[in-house]
């Protein structure tokens, strides 16, 4: 290929991968003419330069964690020629890079890069917002907002779990109104995610057959989260069954318009910057990525087209 763009956020947590990007970067000589490496100094800088240099790029590789991928995906999804699109996981969870079956040890991920797997991977939009592994509101956005800083460093993706049974303890339902294209749910909630993905915190624990290929959000609300409800979502990752308790309303759309009394902050890949009512769709194969490991990528467990 002729030219490979690396969008490398310096404050990214793998502190070795960002010291070793050059090293990193002459790997791909071998596959590329042309290497361009851009260290970001603040959000907007990854958007910004793919929306300049991304349609003459040939491959974007993101080195970070999910943020900076995140705000990635948002600007290649506006391009109308995206280039191939790879990550070099340097966060906490490295979500993303899961939901794609990229080692999280980085060394391991250049090697599966360098072989150009690609698929073309479904993206969510939200309003005017792409995601690729989930929406959320409700407990999820309190979650994540209550992880002390110190926990997250000691404990990693554990502390979202910590966290997360700290915060069954104090909240609150509110009235939900759901209307999707299969299905609709009008009551109260504690907590809806929308999937692409299946990652959220690290753990493949909220959609474990999901698949990022098969055209359909997989849609999880959770009328009242008791202890035993988050407990039988916990244990269904260790099975390959599907989400399902008394609590919670499990399944599959393409379309899906959320209201809330009251308005809700949105948890949308990690990002908090909109609130409810708001529709969500699918745009199926959006994105060409490069992929590792086929196994998490889940093509043949996927939800099949009725
Ligand atoms: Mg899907």
């Amino acid at each position: 290929m002729d030219k490979i763009i690396f969008l490398v956020n310096p404050n990214a947590g793998n502190k070795e991968l960002i010291t070793n990007v050059d090293a990193v970067s002459r790997r791909f000589q071998e596959i590329a003419d042309k290497i361009e490496i851009c260290h970001t100094s603040r959000p907007g800088d990854s958007a910004r330069i793919i929306g300049e240099q991304g349609a003459c790029a040939d491959l974007v590789i993101a080195v970070g964690g999910d943020g900076t991928v995140h705000e990635c995906v948002n600007a290649l999804a506006k391009l109308r020629n995206p280039p191939l699109f790879a990550m070099l996981p340097g966060g906490t969870c490295n979500d993303f890079a899961r939901t794609l079956g990229i080692s999280q040890d980085y060394r391991e991920a250049v090697e599966q890069i360098i072989h150009l797997k690609e698929r073309k991977v479904d993206i969510g939009k939200h309003g005017d917002r792409y995601f690729l592994n989930f929406w959320g509101i409700g407990l999820i956005t309190q979650v994540s907002e209550e992880i002390r800083g110190d926990l997250k460093e000691k404990f990693g993706r554990l502390s979202y779990y910590l966290s997360a049974v700290q915060t069954l303890n104090h909240q609150e339902a509110f009235e939900l109104d759901i209307e999707a294209d299969t299905a609709a749910f009008k009551g109260k909630a504690t907590m809806v995610l929308v999937g692409n993905g299946s990652f959220i915190g690290g753990v493949n624990a909220y959609f474990p057959q999901s698949s990022v290929t098969d055209g359909w959000l997989d849609v999880l609300i959770f009328k009242e989260v008791s202890f035993s409800s988050f407990w039988s979502m916990l244990t269904s990752y260790l099975t390959t069954e599907e989400p399902e308790g008394k609590d919670l309303v499990y399944f599959h759309a393409k379309k899906v318009r959320v209201k809330t009394t009251p308005p809700l902050k949105v948890d949308c890949d990690g990002e908090k910057n909109s609130y409810t009512p708001v529709t969500l769709s699918i745009l199926p194969g959006h994105l060409r990525m490069v992929v590792g490991d086929d196994k998490a990528l889940n093509e043949r467990k996927g939800y099949q087209d009725p």
